[in-house]
């Protein structure tokens, strides 16, 4: 017995990451009933081809579609990535880490950074980095998965992946396949909508062939056939916060010794990103062309590398923001389509999954309830601008002024959320974490001192800890954490021992 209502065809259109991404899930999530799922993309088209650093909520996705994480990172030519590393940012020559997972573990009332800011207005010039065991360890090159015993220091370790983007969307195709999602090649060449109530009632290709559907999801990329070109969803533009526009990516050899973290150089006008795979070395330079030629912002970026590239680079076009509804009729926009906040915190990936989530969350049914739609799209809007907040602060808290684009960073208007929240931290160290936020403390705090926003006190509740034991447990938890990093394997060890992918092998 079915519900009457449930929707029993869903059409993905597009092939990329967001695509296969949405097609894996669905085929899990459908296995064994009668909802189809079928996929159309094409090959001459072809990915955006870029994608390759996560952040660590792509672990529960894997989980949820049952992948083995040894055979994941085999198949994808992954690293493991404990956090990113951020260099000339501030000032030139200043660099700081952003770790996944936390730093220390709360004792007493308050949190444990408030105990650090105590103990800093107390003359302790210790860093805060020095309680990240997640820190402590990409900076060794050590990696290990925590165990899950929750006493453990490893409790506030956290980690994500990096991956190969083509590898992973073949991947997560043979995962779709086995499933049951069908695979269509071939060139969306018309979207038929419904003269009535403006519904997508089909897809036809090139080759006249014509694919139905109930529900459509766009993953077309920044062409955004559905979303943006058919249904006309404006799209808004949010360049006067994340300036950024171009981006050059080239692959480089691999690095003999893989460190476990991404890396992110800031330039005269925009930054570098360093991401170490099995295989090879991602690299590329995001940049604002209003500030730096095309051609001048590529020799930056092969200036720069660490590596001898090994294709030849690659010119990317995009404009920051995100559609107005990402859910339109029974189009649901997912990756690019749906939305660009530039790479600078790898979080694109992440809210492809979590669209697909919040989508299976509210999943619709023939009723097409717009009060479902209506959540979704709330739900959408309030995650893209916790993210555009926690990217703007990078740009806007720098102290830079050696050239136009860093200037013009300094001036950049705060969105109002992100100003209420610096001004709450730089008066005792509080953070206001708001719904749907995807980074917490952690993160806030890393990029909010990385970038020199220091607090003038701190939480008076961290006084209920006696000074002698505030002293003892920050001791303690330095050592811990310097032993516990110490005794990890090398990161790369780790990768021979327990996913290194056959053609590395060969190598
Ligand atoms: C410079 C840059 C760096 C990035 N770095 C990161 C990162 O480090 N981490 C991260 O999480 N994200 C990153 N991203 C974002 C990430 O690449 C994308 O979010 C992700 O790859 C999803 O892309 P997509 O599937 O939406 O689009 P695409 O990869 O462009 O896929 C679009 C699909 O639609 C198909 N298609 C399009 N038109 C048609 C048609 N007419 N007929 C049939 N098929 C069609 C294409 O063939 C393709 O299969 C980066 C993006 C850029 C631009």
């Amino acid at each position: 017995m079915s519900n009457p209502k449930a929707i029993k065809s869903i059409v993905v259109a597009g092939g990329g990451s967001a695509g296969w991404m949405a097609a894996a899930a669905l085929s899990t999530a459908f296995q064994g009933t009668d909802t189809r799922i079928t996929l159309i993309e094409s090959e001459e088209i072809g990915t955006v081809g870029v994608g390759e650093a996560t952040i660590p909520p792509i672990q529960a996705f894997n989980q949820i579609l049952g992948i083995d994480e040894g055979a994941f990172v085999r198949a994808t030519q992954g690293t493991f990535k404990l956090g990113i590393e951020f260099l000339n940012w501030w000032r030139q020559g200043h660099r700081y880490f952003h770790p996944f997972g936390r730093y220390g573990d709360d004792f007493g009332m308050t949190p444990f950074h408030q105990q650090w800011l105590r103990a800093r207005f107390h003359g302790d010039p210790t860093p805060l980095s020095a309680y990240a065991l997640t820190e402590a360890a990409a900076y060794k090159n050590k990696f290990d998965r925590p165990p899950a015993d929750p006493r453990s220091v490893f409790s506030t370790f956290s980690y994500a992946y990096h991956f190969d983007a083509g590898l992973y969307a073949r991947f997560l195709r043979t995962h779709s396949e086995a499933r049951g999602a069908i695979r269509i090649e071939g060139k969306i060449a018309q979207v038929e909508r419904d003269p009535g109530d403006g519904f997508v009632r089909a897809l036809r290709l090139e080759s006249g062939q014509r694919i139905e559907g109930e529900l459509f999801l766009d993953c077309t990329g920044f062409r955004a056939l559905l979303i943006g070109q058919a249904l006309e969803t404006p799209y808004q533009d949010w360049s006067a916060w994340l300036p950024c526009d171009r981006a050059i990516a080239v692959p480089s050899a691999r690095m003999p010794d893989p460190p476990p973290y991404t890396r992110s150089v800031a330039h005269d006008a925009g930054w570098q990103w360093r991401i170490p795979l099995q295989h090879r070395t991602g690299n590329g330079h995001v940049y604002c062309s209003g500030f730096v030629e095309d051609d001048a912002a590529e020799q930056a970026l092969l200036a720069n590398l660490d590596t001898a590239a090994t294709g030849d680079p690659r010119r990317l076009r995009f404009t920051t923001g995100m559609r107005a509804q990402a859910w339109v009729a029974n189009v649901v926009s997912l990756g690019l389509s749906s939305g660009f906040l530039e790479p600078l915190e790898s979080t694109s990936l992440h809210l492809v999954q979590s669209g697909i989530t919040k989508l299976l969350a509210w999943f619709p049914d023939r009723d097409w309830d717009p009060a479902v739609r209506a959540e979704y799209n709330r739900q959408v809007v309030r995650e893209y601008e916790s993210v555009r907040d926690f990217l703007v602060l990078h740009y806007r808290a720098t102290e830079r002024d050696d050239s136009a684009f860093w200037r013009h960073c300094q001036a950049i208007p705060l969105p109002d959320t992100l100003a209420a929240k610096i001004e709450m931290f730089r008066k005792n160290g509080r953070l206001i974490e708001r719904e749907k936020d995807l980074f917490h403390d952690a993160s806030w705090l890393a990029v909010m001192l990385g970038q020199g926003i220091v607090p003038q006190s701190y939480d008076p509740l961290a006084d209920i800890v006696s000074e002698g034991e505030m002293q003892a447990v920050l001791a303690g938890m330095r050592n811990v954490i310097a032993r516990t990093a110490n005794a990890m394997p090398g990161h790369a060890a780790f990768i021979d021992r327990h996913c290194r992918a056959a053609e590395a092998q060969a190598a």
